[in-house]
């Protein structure tokens, strides 16, 4: 392998490459936007530096943990606040989000913390219909919602699971695959024979300690020292140079061609399977506000599909959630609201919301400094042709633990053939 091209500078990108300088492979990394990081960036509001996109990752297998530390930041990795969030029903005031579960599934169906959010009959129901059909029921669902639906119901579904993790994942239920969001829940209910024993049990062998981490001063740091790295080991980096067409061993971009290997982190290039993009909208608050010094809501707020009270999907109190970001902001409060929409007067509206689903009063005021940033998340999966290593959120599914463990393992794959 004489050289390789890297199309897409997001984290798939920069882990990708990293690892092949690390083997002495020559590498050019091709980057459309002026920066490097993709949906890890950042943003100055209220002369606060936060995180814009991702903000924290999934601590399962330690993927993300070993190349933190290699990154010489193992020091600097933080667990957030173990309140936990909360849940705001469609309708009625909002509850603590239910202690054992599982993507929202309730590992104990009748526990108090789950009948306070859907009610005696529906907690009765997931129950004893759970607990009575065989384990092979459902057993071959393709998604999340198929699967909760037959097992547990629409109550469970819609109350529970789609406002975790459509305000986590930005998708519906019925879209997330179950290989890509939870690859051992089928095992384990064909096991246990029952979902909820599953969930127990799934829950029982993950390590302590917190399911997400962050790093102090913001996952940013991640891709500082990626880039720190790649510059060092030599990498060929051209930024403002968006790739219009990829084949095996050429890429184009404009009137110039790149040869070598062609490895794609970006989306958009080859055939898809599953939704449209969807566009995510966030409105970061910063906040005089004492009232929040309690942190009313915990590290945030999940808003159920229908709610009538506010048109944010999720809220979290970014202060309440990390304690190095309460000591920078010197007693403010950084507020991140999601939205599936872009509404018209973000700021007014992002302001009400958060007064509505914090339970407190927020007056004009109390807003210091607001900033709106819109992504686009890839709603499908792709496949590439051969010759052609696909990388990123559109082959390894979402999430940092995700793409950074496909990079490496592609990445491998990739040298171990070569020299083979
Ligand atoms: C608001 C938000 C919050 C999130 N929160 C979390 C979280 O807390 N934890 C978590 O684990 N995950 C989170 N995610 C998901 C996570 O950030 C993404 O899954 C991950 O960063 C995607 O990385 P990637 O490298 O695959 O793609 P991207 O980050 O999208 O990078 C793709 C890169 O390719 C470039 N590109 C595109 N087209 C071309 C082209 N034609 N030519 C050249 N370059 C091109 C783009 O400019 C971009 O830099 C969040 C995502 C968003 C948007």
């Amino acid at each position: 392998m004489n050289h390789v091209v890297v199309v897409g500078g997001g984290i798939a990108g920069l882990v990708f490459t990293r690892t092949l300088l690390l083997e002495g492979v020559s590498v050019t990394l091709v980057e459309a936007s002026d920066r490097l990081g993709g949906s890890v960036a950042r943003h100055t509001v209220g002369g606060i530096v936060l995180d814009a996109g991702a903000e924290s990752y999934a601590t399962r297998g330690g993927t993300v943990e070993a190349l933190v530390r290699d990154l010489g930041l193992g020091d600097e990795i933080v667990a957030p606040n173990p309140a936990g969030a909360w849940l705001q029903p469609a309708d009625g005031p909002a509850l603590p989000l239910p202690g054992t579960s599982m993507l929202g599934i309730p590992g104990s169906p009748v526990a108090t913390d789950v009948i306070n959010v859907i009610g005696t009959g529906a907690a009765l129901r997931a129950f004893v219909v759970d607990a009575l059909m065989p384990g092979t029921v459902a057993s071959k669902s393709r998604t999340l919602g198929e699967l909760v639906r037959r097992r547990m119901g629409d109550d469970v579904l819609e109350k529970l699971v789609a406002p975790i993790v459509e305000g986590v994942h930005s998708a519906s239920p019925d879209d997330l695959l179950l290989e890509r969001v939870s690859p051992h829940l089928l095992p384990a209910l064909r096991r246990e024979g029952s979902l909820a024993r599953a969930v127990r049990s799934l829950r029982a062998t993950a390590p302590a300690g917190s399911a997400v981490a962050g790093v102090r001063g913001g996952l940013t740091r991640i891709v500082d020292e990626l880039i720190a790295d790649i510059e060092r080991f030599g990498a060929d980096i051209r930024l403002g140079s968006r790739v219009t067409r990829v084949e095996p061993g050429r890429v184009t971009i404009g009137a110039e061609i790149l040869e070598g290997q062609v490895v794609v982190a970006a989306p958009g290039f080859f055939e898809r399977t599953g939704d449209a993009d969807r566009v995510v909208t966030l409105a970061t608050l910063v906040l005089d506000a004492p009232e929040l010094d309690a942190h009313p809501r915990g590290t945030g707020v999940l808003v159920a599909r229908g709610s009538s009270l506010v048109r944010a999907r999720a809220l979290t109190h970014a202060t309440a959630k990390w304690a190095w970001l309460a000591e920078r902001a010197g007693g403010k409060h950084v507020v991140r609201l999601s939205y599936r929409e872009d509404p018209h007067d973000l700021a007014e509206v992002a302001r009400t919301d958060a007064a509505a689903l914090l339970g407190v009063p927020l007056e004009r005021g109390a807003l210091l400094d607001f900033a709106r940033v819109q992504w686009r998340r890839p709603g499908s999966t792709e496949v590439a042709p051969d010759g052609i290593v696909l990388i990123g959120e559109v082959a390894a599914g979402t999430g940092l633990a995700n793409i950074i463990g496909y990079s490496i393992t592609q990445a491998q794959t990739l040298l171990r053939d070569s020299a083979g």
